[in-house]
């Protein structure tokens, strides 16, 4: 680890690669640290999914969107508690970070869109391998072909140290396997380190209802250091109480469940115990939790047939996730629809109309009693797939305090001199709801402008 930076960037998850390459390409020296013994953060165990308006895959198939539209969206599906200005931000650098990961970060893309709960279109760009792995993989690569980037592991920043006026001058640092310590002098500091949704007592402190029985998608990794740290030398907190679920995770183990993405590419139905729908399976994610933590015994199930699988080929990219959860029982397959329904306690005679109910509704292209958002897919011949589902708590839409520059505000609203901060550690752009395959956009869009600010101010 050198005893001095130019730039410091704590937390190698998507923003943090954004902002060390940025910086080290504006000639700068860059520490960039992570506590993990493994690069990604929670950004390698996403989906990876980017909404980006006006991309090449929707001019290809003659989609029209703008980032006016994307905007609409993000502030609508927050409850119009994000702040517009960021939201611009986010949605007018889409395109340029997506271009930037393709061609800065050597990512692959499907060919293919997404169509996430609370978008209006079909914009979401997936990458090749449909997980965030392959960006933090490809931005590793990246970074250790940069003279200019020092890429350290095991190494968890644990104070921001200041000069008499306030400005942050280096990091104070510990190796969480061996407990040695030491101090990084920089001239900028860039906190990237996620959200806080692992930490329990944190949940609490802000929303009481986000207890520890409720399981968690996240990285342990993700426990609010950067807002903790911020705090001590006076950084303001913003939105903290809206903590995001999402529905369709593993009751057992909290994991984001992809293989449940088949819903996102407009296959399957959501069901509750006694066979029936509650919810339209495209609404958003907060909407969907809370109808699922109504429902007996607080789980719903996801029914899809082979078709939905010989699709959208998310059985295969998934391949390791499903046999896990096959083999506790937590999706089943089945031959009927009565062999899935028993397996996982669902009523069966209940489960054969509803489908029935739902198959006339696609065949009558309208779904009156949800109001089935995009186009409408029989559940057509077996095999028939079953998986149970619960909410787990995926992301926390409060953080830090920033200016449009990701500089970091005080409780008294002057900025910290030196102190940026990018992605799900920065607060108030998602209101109470994060849209699906916004935080991409939001931590690549931020992460570069965090980097290039840090960087001029450095110099
Ligand atoms: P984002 O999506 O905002 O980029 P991620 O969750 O992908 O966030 O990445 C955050 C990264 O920050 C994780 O890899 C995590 O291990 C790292 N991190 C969190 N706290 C610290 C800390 N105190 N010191 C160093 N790294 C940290």
């Amino acid at each position: 680890l050198p005893e001095e930076a130019d730039v410091v960037v704590i937390g190698a998850g998507g923003a943090g690669f954004a902002a060390a390459i940025t910086a080290a390409n504006e000639g700068k020296s860059v520490v960039l640290m992570d506590k993990m013994g493994v690069f990604g953060g929670d950004t390698a165990l996403s989906g990876g999914e980017m909404a980006v308006p006006g991309n090449w895959i929707q001019v290809t198939q003659g989609i029209e969107d703008s980032p006016e539209n994307l905007v609409s969206d993000m502030l609508v599906g927050g409850d119009n508690k994000g702040d517009p200005e960021l939201v611009a931000i986010i949605a007018n650098g889409a395109l340029d970070s997506a271009n930037w990961l393709t061609y800065e970060g050597g990512v692959s893309w499907k060919h293919d869109l997404m169509q996430f709960g609370g978008h209006n279109i079909k914009r979401s760009i997936i990458p090749i391998t449909h997980s965030g792995s392959e960006m933090t993989t490809k931005l590793t690569n990246r970074v250790n072909g940069m003279d200019d980037i020092v890429l350290i592991d095991n190494t968890k920043a644990v104070e921001l140290v200041t000069d008499d006026a306030g400005a942050v001058t280096g990091v104070k640092v510990e190796n969480p396997v061996t407990g040695d310590t030491s101090e990084v002098k920089c001239k900028a500091v860039v906190l990237a380190t996620g959200g806080f949704g692992s930490n329990v007592d944190m949940r609490v402190k802000y929303n009481p209802e986000m207890d520890d029985k409720i399981l968690s998608t996240d990285s342990v990794a993700a426990q609010g250091d950067g807002i903790v740290m911020a705090e001590k030398i006076g950084a303001d907190t913003i939105d903290m109480e809206y903590i995001q679920t999402y529905p369709v995770c593993d009751p057992e183990t909290g994991a984001l469940l992809y293989v449940g993405d088949v819903r996102l590419e407009n296959h399957g139905i959501l069901v509750n115990r006694e066979g029936d729908r509650f919810v339209q399976e495209l609404d958003r994610r907060d909407v969907i939790s809370n109808g699922i933590k109504n429902q007996t015994d607080g789980v719903a199930f996801l029914l899809f047939d082979q078709a939905a699988v010989d699709e959208t080929g998310l059985l295969k990219q998934h391949a390791d996730e499903y046999e896990n959860s096959e083999a506790r029982g937590v999706i089943v397959k089945g031959d009927t629809l009565e062999d899935v329904a028993k397996a996982q306690g669902v009523d069966a005679a209940e489960l054969q109309k509803t489908v029935e109910k739902w198959n006339q509704y696609c065949a009558d292209g309208k779904d009156p009693d949800f109001g089935y958002s995009a186009e409408m897919n029989v559940i057509g011949d077996g095999p028939y797939y079953l998986m149970a589902c619960k909410p787990a708590v995926h992301y926390t839409m409060g953080g830090l305090h920033i200016t449009p520059e990701a500089e970091v505000l005080t409780v008294e609203g002057t900025p910290i001199a030196g102190l940026y901060a990018a992605g799900e550690v920065a607060g108030h752009k998602m209101g109470t709801n994060r849209l699906g395959s916004c935080s991409m956009t939001d931590i690549y869009t931020f992460g570069r402008i965090a980097g290039k600010n840090a960087a001029d101010y450095a110099a």
